[in-house]
């Protein structure tokens, strides 16, 4: 159950009171927030001269859920704004990894020459193998902080663990949280108390009960700026890198109050797949879309099956506005 508390409330009484109810709180301009667990359906009697509102849940998805804000939040992402009533799809386009200045640069100036604001790429990379590439760390990180000096791009890249989640804070305008770190707690928990926007892929192997809920870990710390990302789920097709959820995607439109973001790119595995997917990602009328492009694919240091040349993806942006126009959107 959540309630929204007054703020005359002390520092003292909201320990007393969350102890006592098992109570996750945080608190934010309006309120003191309390989100009690689900099994509580009403309020209890101590705290009804604070409450000023109040939601019961059927489940955990609490915070994230349309009974408790029926619109999708609207979230700054960097100089632009998804979710809300925007009617946009946010592109966010890249490279899977930072590679090096020249690589970075190269897709930069694409992105910048076709009016894309957000940049993505890994300095970081939670490999399934330690002898791949690792990312390029810390180095990375200041080529894309580089590049939105130049290019007044936002930068989206991801979390490890914990051992760099501060440097990451530090250094982008989004924090991703990568599909195999969608169940680190740590992370989680301190991006709860990040002043950033966080975006939250979907782990491969969990239900969407399980990804809202992680959700759930960033929103009660505080964090009101998260966005879900559906990325592929494992499934028994083995032809496809992963399989993308779409009544998954329909699932959290209908039952969520956060952005949603498509990554056609990790799901197919395989260029070739990547346009097609996107179309029909764009059509369902998301929030945002995440593509991954490399000026020479063959050579990428990750993901190199599965990331777009230029050309292609050049080719695909000019076919995604009308698809948006047709469900009241655009692509920004
Ligand atoms: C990525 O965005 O490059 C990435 C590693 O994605 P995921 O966490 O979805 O596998
Ligand atoms: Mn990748």
């Amino acid at each position: 159950m959540i309630l929204h508390l007054s703020k005359s409330l002390s520092s003292e009484q909201i320990s007393e009171y969350a102890l006592r109810h098992q109570a996750v709180h945080y608190t934010n301009n309006e309120h003191v927030v309390f989100v009690l667990p689900s099994a509580i359906k009403s309020v209890p009697e101590e705290l009804k001269s604070y409450t000023q509102d109040s939601w019961a849940s059927d489940s955990d998805i609490q915070l994230a859920s349309k009974s408790y804000r029926n619109n999708v939040r609207e979230v700054a992402w960097g100089k632009t704004r998804i979710g809300g009533n925007t009617q946009s799809t946010v592109m966010i386009a890249g490279p899977c990894s930072v590679e090096s200045e020249e690589q970075l640069e190269v897709t930069a100036s694409l992105l910048n020459e076709m009016n894309i604001v957000n940049m993505r790429a890994g300095a970081f990379k939670p490999r399934t193998s330690p002898y791949s590439f690792q990312g390029m760390g810390e180095d990375g990180l200041k080529l894309l902080a580089k590049m939105r000096d130049k290019y007044g791009f936002s930068i989206v890249t991801e979390v490890r663990d914990a051992t760099n989640v501060e440097a990451i804070i530090e250094y982008a305008d989004v924090i991703q949280i990568g599909a195999k770190s969608m169940y680190d707690h740590g992370v989680l928990r301190r991006c709860g108390k990040a002043n950033k926007p966080v975006l939250l892929k979907r782990g491969f192997g969990s239900t969407i009960q399980e990804f809202v809920q992680c959700a759930e870990f960033i929103l009660s710390g505080g964090n009101e700026q998260v966005m879900l990302c559906e990325r592929g789920i494992r499934t028994f097709e083995t032809k496809t890198r992963f399989t993308l959820d779409l009544c998954g995607v329909s699932y959290l439109k209908e039952y969520t109050n956060l952005p949603v973001i498509l990554d056609p790119s990790h799901a197919m595995g395989y260029a070739y797949g990547v346009a097609d997917l996107s179309r029909a990602c764009v059509a369902m009328g998301i929030d945002g879309l995440l593509v991954e492009t490399h000026p020479n694919p063959k050579v990428a240091k990750s993901d190199a099956s599965q990331q777009l040349n230029h050309e292609e993806f050049r080719a695909l942006m000019k076919t995604l506005n009308p698809i948006a126009n047709a469900v009241g959107r655009k692509m920004v």
